[in-house]
């Protein structure tokens, strides 16, 4: 049986307090979650946040990208070895915002990829197209190419640890959410794809979440259909009441 998963994305949000005052406010409203749920802080958080949730059923931890190498000199990076020993779980790898702001490539993302998982961490890989992309009806082959590029190299073994999730960019912090059937139709397409390389119980194995716009009034319809298994959430994250109640959504 696939994970329910509900990861919140922090970004480049709250200070070191305010971030434990949101770990805080959340944890007292949700007493056992029925998913999975994953913080994905800022990395100053980390260490403090780990401490909060290392006793509480259900919570893990969560950093939003890695370098792809071990160490070295590499200014103002973090490796996966000083994410491991502050008790990450879920490393975020390929956000629309990385690869937009920051280049990253599918080449790029092939590599942190490899390095989440042989260090024994979960990635959430992000897929998902842009307006133009859509409008063109392109969508599907886009999103398919971006997961054959950073993932299809795996072997079995690997593919099924990974974390898929959908966020169509033009949805993301826009409050434009993508209809339930939208994101329905990607999911499936993307189960697809994936059985077709390696078999559909492993597809059927795979977490793909949501991502874009998710709030407390919509979470329900979306983690409702068959192939949505949970989302990724940005802004709705941030504020304790609505991250609850998209935590208890399903
Ligand atoms: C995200 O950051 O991954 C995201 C989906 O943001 P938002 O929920 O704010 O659209």
């Amino acid at each position: 049986m696939r994970k329910k998963i509900v990861a919140g994305n922090w970004k480049m949000n709250k200070s070191y307090n305010d971030g434990l005052v949101l770990c805080y406010d959340i944890l007292d409203k949700v007493a056992e979650p029925k998913a999975t749920v994953v913080f994905c802080t800022p990395f100053i958080h980390l260490y403090a946040v780990n401490e909060v949730l290392k006793n509480r059923e259900g919570f893990f931890l969560g950093a939003q990208n890695c370098h792809q190498e071990d160490k070295g000199a590499y200014t103002g990076e973090t490796s996966i070895e000083m994410l491991q020993s502050v008790g990450v779980d879920y490393v975020i790898l390929g956000h629309s915002e990385r690869r937009e702001y920051f280049g990253e490539s599918d080449a790029l993302l092939a590599q942190k990829t490899n390095k989440v998982l042989s260090n024994g961490l979960t990635p959430i890989f992000c897929c998902g197209e842009s307006l133009d992309i859509r409008d063109a009806g392109s969508h599907v082959a886009h999103v398919n190419a971006q997961i054959e590029a950073g993932l299809f190299h795996l072997g079995a073994e690997e593919m099924e640890k990974v974390v898929i999730a959908y966020e169509p960019i033009w949805a993301i912090g826009t409050g434009r959410t993508a209809s339930p059937a939208q994101a329905q139709e990607m999911h499936a397409a993307i189960r697809s794809l994936i059985a077709g390389k390696y078999g559909a119980d492993l597809a059927n194995s795979i977490s793909i979440l949501y991502g874009g716009s998710v709030n407390a009034a919509n979470a329900k319809e979306l983690f409702s259909q068959p192939d949505v298994d949970g989302g990724l959430v940005g802004g709705a994250s941030l504020k304790a009441d609505e991250f609850a109640t998209i935590i208890n959504s399903f």
